[in-house]
């Protein structure tokens, strides 16, 4: 099987193709040092599925807290070849004034899992903004990240102004972690 392996750097992204045998070496191949936002593993993509008003909202979000970064969760179902977002919640930023780091309080952490239980839904990911950042991953966002299988949403927003969105899913396991972009659909209606 043939994959496509994609390094994130300084001087922008570069795609190689490889043997899915060979994916394992590729990083230290492909970003020799200099890589900045880790790397992107071509899988077969799974789908966020997620309604316009929670999509505006998410994305207003970053606006909002702008220039600082915004932070939530995506409540919703998972299933195999896609994730669906029936709900978003706004959650507060414990790295407040911080422009490029994000944190949810373990309290409300719990929180939201509770709520998340008792309306039948699974935590599907989580959302937050890079103000006049790039919607890539960074790498504290890869070395924080430990929801596997889970969408990790990403909105840049350039002098207050939401730009794109991006969503990318967490796999791989605490060894070896990484992001894998995946596609965004924004529906009128989720049943
Ligand atoms: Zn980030």
């Amino acid at each position: 099987m043939l994959v496509d392996v994609f390094a994130v750097h300084r001087f922008g992204v570069t795609r190689r193709r490889f043997l899915g045998s060979l994916v394992a070496a590729v990083p230290a191949m492909v970003c020799p040092g200099y890589c900045e936002l880790g790397w992107l593993q071509g899988m077969p993509h799974a789908v966020l599925k997620i309604q316009q008003p929670d999509w505006e909202s998410l994305r207003k979000h970053g606006e909002e807290t702008y220039p600082h970064e915004c932070c939530g969760a995506l409540l919703g179902h998972i299933q195999e070849d896609s994730r669906a977002v029936h709900e978003i919640i706004r959650t507060a930023n414990t790295k407040g004034e911080s422009q490029d780091r994000y944190s949810i309080a373990p309290t409300e952490l719990i929180r939201i899992t509770r709520v998340s239980r008792e309306k039948g839904f699974d935590i599907v990911g989580f959302y937050h903004s890079h103000p006049d950042r790039p919607a890539q991953p960074s790498h504290t966002d890869l070395a924080e990240a430990y929801w596997f299988n889970r969408a990790y949403v990403i909105t840049s927003v350039k002098k207050g102004k939401a730009d794109v969105t991006n969503a990318f899913s967490l796999l791989g396991n605490e060894e070896k972690k990484y992001f894998a972009q995946e596609k965004i659909q924004v529906v009128r209606q989720i049943i």
